[in-house]
């Protein structure tokens, strides 16, 4: 628990479902006041808001695409007008599916840009507006991936949408730092969420997902949530720029696992 985020207010968006609805959660145990997207999913997301209540914070829900302007400016206001300004913003909607590159459309190019990289930009960009037009010393945290760093064939998109989450948070925070503003990311393993669901029920899939995680476990979303909330905390006061992996080890090249290679 950290005593200073009672009473902060945090915009998740993608909180309808997963990592998102995980985050929001933890927050309503921290006693935050938190402004809760979704897309599509309205029940989902009164789901989370319900836990938020439940665990001691208070929550909206509010429909928006991340990837418009409009969108953003809407949980800008939501949080504003319910709750009187904000000072954690986390861009955590994502999605991704699976196209060899040759055989990528435009519009599968289009679309995980626009939420996932898109989305980051305008999120950043409306919460930095707010932090420096009220002197807020706020944090960003960014989902960003273990393929910020692993490439991952036939998911070029997702992974460039990763990439480019990476070195967008490292240059807001050299820019920002000034201001005592931080910005981060966390770029979680395989972890058990509905994106994944169909993947982590096929027993071959699995053991193959398992050959990369030398800690031999999917990850839960408390665990990336844990890092979250730390992140938003003050306890990571001096922290920016850095992108904080929750991979069970994935990225420390477990093919040379057991002395191979
Ligand atoms: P999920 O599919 O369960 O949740 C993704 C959320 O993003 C959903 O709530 C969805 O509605 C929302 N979203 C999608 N498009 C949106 C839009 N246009 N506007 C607003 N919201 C939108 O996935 P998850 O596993 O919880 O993933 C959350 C984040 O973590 C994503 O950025 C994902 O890339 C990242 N991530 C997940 C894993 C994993 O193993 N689950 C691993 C690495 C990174």
């Amino acid at each position: 628990m950290y005593s200073e985020l009672k009473g902060k207010v945090a915009v998740i968006t993608g909180g309808s479902k997963g990592i998102g609805t995980a985050i929001a959660k933890r927050f309503g145990q921290e006693g935050m006041k938190v402004v809760i997207n979704y897309n599509s999913d309205a029940a989902g997301a009164e789901l989370a808001a319900e836990a938020v209540r439940c665990a001691g914070g208070e929550a909206v829900t509010v429909k928006a695409h991340v990837g418009t302007e409009e969108g953003v400016q809407s949980l800008v206001d939501a949080a504003v007008e319910n709750y009187g300004g904000i000072d954690v913003w986390i861009n955590n909607a994502g999605m991704e599916n699976k196209v060899a590159t040759h055989e990528m459309p435009l519009s599968d190019w289009e679309r995980v840009i626009n939420v996932n990289l898109t989305g980051v930009f305008l999120g950043t960009r409306a919460a930095l507006t707010y932090f420096m037009e009220h002197d807020v010393k706020g944090s960003i945290v960014n989902m960003s991936s273990v393929h910020e760093q692993i490439p991952w064939p036939t998911f070029a998109h997702y992974c460039a949408s990763k990439g480019g989450i990476k070195l967008f948070t490292q240059t807001v925070a050299m820019e920002y730092a000034k201001y005592g503003i931080r910005v981060n990311a966390v770029g979680p393993g395989a972890i058990n969420t509905p994106i994944n669901a169909k993947k982590f029920s096929d027993p071959v899939q699995y053991e193959e997902t398992m050959s990369m995680v030398p800690m031999k476990r999917i990850g839960k979303p408390e665990e990336v949530a844990a890092c979250v909330v730390w992140l938003a905390s003050d306890e990571a006061s001096y922290v920016t720029g850095i992108t904080l992996f929750v991979d069970g080890g994935m990225t420390l090249y477990p093919a040379f696992q057991d002395g191979k290679g």
